[in-house]
């Protein structure tokens, strides 16, 4: 009889065994792993303290399939997180349900960045664009779940399509405050007057 093997997981839901597979997972995804994960990004840094984003997070639903070597992970995440209006700075709340499909390879197979790579990992990289290493008894969905929520962050997200934006001069918002702030000088001007011009 095979001896019972604990589970060496159990608390980490992003882990999977290999031995486990085939497996499917749900993993709740919590407002301080959305943190984590977009820490750094200056639309996330802007927005002034935590509280406005604890409705982050959201559900990652993932079927794992073995193929030779490597392993099928598909389904989808679905989430919510908070960046700054790239005009205004004030919270914007975006939602995203994104279908995912990769392929997870042994380690020693990922292209190396620093090294040309061989026709093997080119073709690997031409078919799969999205591959995430594996350690050979571990698949962990950790950096698969972080990466949709860096992506699902826009270039430039918007509280609305007409958001006024903040007045470059006083600051205000001009949402909400009227600005009484003359127009500022055209900016082809601005950079002629810096102009020294030889005399
Ligand atoms: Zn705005
Ligand atoms: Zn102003």
């Amino acid at each position: 009889m095979r001896p019972h093997i604990k589970n060496p997981h159990a608390n980490n839901p992003f882990k999977v065994a290999m031995r486990e597979l085939p497996a499917s997972r749900r993993i709740e995804v919590s407002s301080a792993f959305v943190a984590e994960a977009v820490k750094g990004l200056p639309l996330r840094d802007a927005l002034d303290g935590d509280d406005v984003t604890g409705g982050d997070g959201g559900t990652a639903e993932l079927e794992l399939t073995e193929a030779g070597e490597n392993v099928y992970a598909q389904g989808s995440v679905t989430g919510a997180i908070t960046v700054a209006c790239s005009r205004c700075v004030s919270p914007v709340a975006v939602r995203f349900d994104e279908p995912v499909r990769v392929t997870y390879v042994p380690a020693h197979a990922m292209p190396a960045d620093d090294v040309a790579p061989t026709d093997e990992e080119l073709e690997l990289a031409q078919d799969d664009l999205d591959v995430y290493p594996h350690d050979g008894e571990t698949v962990d969905l950790e950096p698969l779940v972080r990466e949709q929520f860096v992506l699902a962050v826009p270039f430039a997200p918007l509280c609305r399509e007409d958001c006024l934006g903040l007045c470059p001069q006083c600051g205000s918002d001009r949402n909400h405050t009227p600005c009484v702030c003359e127009k500022p000088i055209d900016p082809r001007f601005v950079a002629l007057q810096g102009l020294k011009l030889p005399s």
